[in-house]
């Protein structure tokens, strides 16, 4: 039986301003004081002028706040940047690499995926590396092979023992933001198989103690079953958890799923 602790997690894009935060912050802390989320690691994803906001506004619950993004320089003269010591005083625990609006908007490279997971490291943050097949790369049948030249070119130059350091998010790139998430065979499938990957690649102590989380048009109602599966370590979810009530359930259907797979005893 795996013994990873589970996560459920949301990225708040650009919606959600300071005001907001503080908002939605107030009503999380009163929501998840009914639920014991205690086997359960908990992140917020807001957009960076939220982050201190959010980061008072939760700092008596066990939710952690994180960047979306971030610079793989620690300073210097990168306008409109931000990095990783700036988010690390901002209050943050995690920080999200290469989501897939930051890949296909911006023309990010997993290349500069992997320097920014350099630079999040050594500034102890928990980078939440993204991962993820497009439509036609699905389509071609492609999809493991993409998904591990993914994660060997995010953590080349790491360690095998940092790997487990670092959150993995499978995030299909044709189920983020759309109508339905993918089928939970089908995330069953992709999870074992990149387990299994990391283990022929970073070892089996990579493989055993990497979380590895699900995100793509997760719901309340598709989430009991995704968190379910034996290698879903974890929900990463956009729209249905931009309310506190909405994240609240999403919580509470991750920590049911901890004492089901009996994750809560380690740390
Ligand atoms: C995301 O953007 O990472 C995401 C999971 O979004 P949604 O849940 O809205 O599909």
């Amino acid at each position: 039986m795996a013994m990873r602790r589970l996560v459920a997690g949301t990225g708040w894009k650009m919606n959600i301003g300071a005001a907001e935060a503080t908002r939605y912050g107030s009503e999380l802390a009163l929501r998840l004081a009914q639920i014991d989320v205690s086997a359960v690691d908990i992140f917020v994803l807001p957009p960076f002028t939220s982050l201190v906001a959010a980061s008072a506004a939760l700092a008596a619950t066990p939710v952690a706040i994180g960047g979306q993004n971030m610079h793989w320089e620690e300073s210097g003269a990168w306008t409109g940047e931000i990095s990783a010591p700036m988010l690390v005083e901002a209050g943050c625990r995690y920080v999200e690499l290469a989501h897939s609006e930051r890949l296909y908007h911006f023309a990010e490279s997993y290349e500069l995926v992997r320097r920014k997971v350099d630079s999040a490291l050594r500034s102890g943050l928990t980078p939440i590396i993204c991962l993820g097949e497009t439509a036609q790369e699905k389509g071609e049948g492609r999809t493991d092979d993409v998904l591990l030249e993914q994660v060997l070119t995010s953590l080349a130059g790491q360690p095998d023992a940092r790997v487990a350091d670092v959150i993995l998010a499978y995030e299909p790139r044709w189920a983020i933001g759309g109508a339905q998430a993918a089928t939970p065979d089908y995330v069953a499938e992709r999870h074992a198989i990149l387990r299994n990957n990391l283990k022929a690649h970073r070892g089996q102590d990579a493989a055993d103690r990497t979380r590895i989380i699900y995100g793509g048009s997760v719901t309340a109602e598709n989430g009991p079953q995704l968190i379910a599966i034996d290698d879903v370590d974890g929900l990463f979810v956009g729209r249905a958890a931009w309310t506190p009530e909405g994240f609240a359930r999403i919580v509470e259907i991750v920590a049911g799923a901890a004492q089901n797979k009996g994750t809560g005893q380690t740390a």
